[in-house]
């Protein structure tokens, strides 16, 4: 096995017919860092800021901050990082920063916490722009964007942020932004939220869980969390190619990227890039090394005719079979 992952580390993924579609890794922990660069990522789709936040007992300094985001750009540079704001609430605790309330998957959590307190964002953003000095392979994604409102006030702190900093003598290029498609409201908007932003990133785990109005976390609905119900693939699709229509490149960085049928899936519906857990990254790309990208297109149009989750998972298993 160790000799396999080696052999597939530096090839790239690319489909028999020549289709190439980067593979990303989420990271949180520096470990995963390491990690991933075992297994060829070609960048980083998702760093989860929260992750070193729930490893303190105060919210980190600013320079803190810095320090620990510089460790990441460096580690993968000149390869891009995607620092996504911190995204606290629903099931992610701060014990410093205790949020209680009856259904926090609807409540404070992501954007609408640190809109709310824009020092906690523009000391982060802070942060991630001077770490990014000198290597200026930075990119900012927001997450849990249920409105164009919400962006436009996330730029605006952002680029204050960013212009602050200049002043001050810093040399740093303005990074990417980009948001996170995973409030069904956002599949409905991606024209409008796209317009105003460099990339979009669809986090299937909430979408999926929204769109179906099942708790991603909640063992006793845990069979009706379908990550191939019609209606997620559907929307999967419907955004794919919106973002297509405007230009802008859209990749997912939810679990379902990181599972081979999900994989070629999504690489059949358009998807630019994928971001996953660097554990899944050389099965999925040997897969995708595996098919034509006219053959997952042929899938997904099969695919998104059939009503039913278990029906299309196993469909999707056998085709994958038949093809190599
Ligand atoms: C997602 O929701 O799919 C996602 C990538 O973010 P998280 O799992 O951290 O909520
Ligand atoms: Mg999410």
């Amino acid at each position: 096995l160790q000799k396999d992952l080696e052999g597939l580390r530096n090839l790239p993924a690319e489909t028999s017919d020549g289709h190439r579609i980067p593979l990303w890794v989420n990271t949180g922990l520096i470990t995963d860092a390491v990690r991933s660069l075992e297994r060829g990522a070609e960048g980083v789709g998702l760093y989860r800021t929260e992750v070193p936040f729930m490893m303190q007992d105060r919210f980190p300094s600013e320079s803190e901050q810095q320090n620990i985001y510089r460790i990441q750009l460096e580690t993968f540079a000149p390869a891009p990082v995607t620092m996504r704001t911190l995204d606290i609430g629903g099931d992610k605790a701060l014990t410093y920063f205790p949020i209680s309330e009856a259904n926090p998957f609807l409540g404070w959590r992501g954007i609408r916490v640190t809109l709310d307190h824009p020092e906690i964002f523009l000391v982060q953003v802070r942060a991630m722009m001077k770490a990014s000095e000198g290597l200026n392979n930075l990119r900012i994604m927001l997450p849990m964007i249920t409105s164009v409102g919400e962006v436009d006030e996330a730029l605006h702190l952002v680029y204050r942020a960013h212009a602050e900093l200049l002043e001050d003598g810093y040399k740093i290029e303005m990074p990417q932004v980009g948001v996170m498609i995973e409030v069904p409201a956002a599949v409905y908007q991606i024209r409008d939220l796209g317009q105003r932003v460099d990339f979009l990133s669809v986090g299937s785990n909430d979408l999926t869980q929204y769109l179906l109005a099942v708790d991603r976390n909640n063992p006793r609905v845990a069979d009706l969390y379908q990550a191939f119900h019609p209606a997620v693939l559907n929307a999967l699709k419907m955004i794919a190619d919106a973002a297509s229509s405007i230009g802008k490149p859209v990749s997912v960085c939810g679990e379902l990227a990181g599972n081979p049928l999900g994989a070629v899936l999504l690489m059949g519906m358009g998807y630019d890039m994928l971001s996953m857990n660097a554990t899944n990254l050389p099965k999925v790309k040997s897969v995708i090394r595996g098919v034509s990208q006219q053959w997952a297109e042929t899938l997904v149009d099969d695919v998104l005719r059939i009503d039913s989750a278990p029906v299309i998972a196993s469909m999707v298993q056998l085709a994958l079979e038949k093809a190599g």
